[in-house]
């Protein structure tokens, strides 16, 4: 059975060139690149060349660039860092409600330590309202998390409106852009922001290392204490072949970006159009024009989302769905839900996330095998009645899975 992988945003293969980047330092080339003698001289060497290759993809400097273990570790950097090198200033800080569990669990750790947050809401196209964002700062907000592209629906925020706004008014600003990341060209002095996180693994790069662009002058407080690394803003010794596949898919990416953006967004519109067209009760999730290349998010109205994906797994494509069902609880998808979508729109919904290996013979397969699919699992579904062909009313509980 052939394999078909759309879950690129969940995470990306390791591409080989990646991996034949990183050999020497696994192997031959294992010094500590702080040390001062020759052992330690390559690694370093290694490390600061990848250091100027991934500020090239968000156009910095190297000074202004931190690595972290991973997209999770640059988001709590960014927001605890702050809120604590600022919370003589204030301890306000404004983010959205449809973040990545990275920074809404940071944002919900810190309402317990004390610190309020505001957590601004979207359109059903998933997009913010800037004059509600104005709206909410004062003179106590201290940052304002925003991401750059969302990991479900794909959608792309203001971050450029939203960096004017905070630069006006002063106050730091963070963008999570682990999605945008090597998929879309990101120049933080566009954007403005005091703070970005990005991820390897998103872009064909290894697990487990990220990093942190922090405008020079930007002021955070360090996470892991240890030695001088990274001009002591987190401590710990570099993972120096992680740090040089990060380069390596960087570069890559960098050099494909152009005709990878837009081989993927053909071949997405294709598989969205199709499955609109071929299948009734189908919707489109989030704003179709400002979205990030190769992302989809569908909604196969009256039917669970995780239903579809286990009758696409039996036959080898893999894609997510926005719910998860878990120890026997239905959770939705925060994002969905705070887009305003009908319970019978966000239990059915797919995510197809599509990479590097996607082929139109891929997009064919699956346009061919979701109408039956569909077809099937409404049939057998609660929610719809089969004889008037049409959904039933039925009221949700949250908490209950229907399987
Ligand atoms: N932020 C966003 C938007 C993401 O999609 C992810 C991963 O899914 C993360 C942060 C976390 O990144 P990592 O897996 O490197 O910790």
């Amino acid at each position: 059975m052939k394999k078909i992988y759309f879950d690129h945003n969940a995470t990306t293969p390791t591409r080989p060139e990646v991996v034949e980047a990183m050999l020497p330092y696994l192997s031959d080339e294992w010094g500590n690149a702080s040390s001062i003698h020759w052992a330690g001289r390559a690694p370093k060497k290694a490390l600061e060349d990848a250091r100027e290759k991934i500020c090239e993809l968000v156009n910095c400097s190297p000074v202004e660039m931190v690595f972290t273990s991973s997209g999770t570790e640059s988001d709590n950097l960014a927001i605890k860092g702050t809120a604590l090198s600022k919370k003589k200033k204030g301890n306000h800080i404004i983010t959205t409600k449809v973040e990545h569990p990275a920074v809404l669990n940071t944002c919900k750790y810190l309402e317990r330590e004390g610190f309020e947050v505001t957590y601004l809401g979207v359109d059903a196209d998933g997009m913010i309202d800037l004059d509600e964002l104005s709206d909410a700062i004062t003179d106590k907000t201290i940052l304002i998390t925003v991401m750059y592209a969302n990991n479900e629906t794909g959608v792309i925020l203001p971050v450029e409106d939203i960096g004017a706004i905070a630069r006006k008014r002063g106050v730091t600003f963070h963008t999570d852009a682990v999605q945008a990341a090597g998929k879309v060209p990101i120049d933080v002095k566009k954007i403005n922001c005091d703070l970005l996180s990005i991820s390897a693994h998103k872009f064909y790069g290894p697990k487990g290392v990220g990093a942190l662009y922090l405008r020079r002058g930007a002021r955070v407080v360090p996470l892991m204490h240890g030695g001088h690394h990274e001009r002591n803003r987190r401590g710990g010794t570099e993972n120096i072949p992680a740090i040089v596949g990060f380069a390596k898919a960087a570069e890559l990416a960098m050099a494909e970006m152009d005709s990878e953006s837009r081989r993927l967004a053909a071949l997405r519109d294709k598989l969205e159009e199709s499955l609109i067209e071929r299948v009734p009760h189908v919707k489109l999730n989030g704003n179709k024009e400002k979205r990030i290349p190769n992302t989809t998010n569908v909604s196969f109205e009256f039917i669970e989302g995780e239903s579809l994906l286990l009758n696409l797994d039996m036959l080898g494509v893999a894609a997510s769905s926005g719910s998860a069902c878990t120890s026997g609880s239905l959770e939705a998808s925060h994002v969905l839900v705070a887009m305003g979508l009908a319970p019978e729109l966000y239990h059915g919904s797919v995510r197809f996330s599509l990479g590097k290996s996607s082929t139109e013979e891929d997009v064919d397969f699956i346009i061919e095998k979701m109408p039956p699919i569909v077809e099937r699992t409404r049939a057998m579904s609660p929610l719809w009645n089969e004889a008037e062909g049409k959904g039933m009313e039925i009221e949700f509980s949250e908490k209950s899975c229907s399987r």
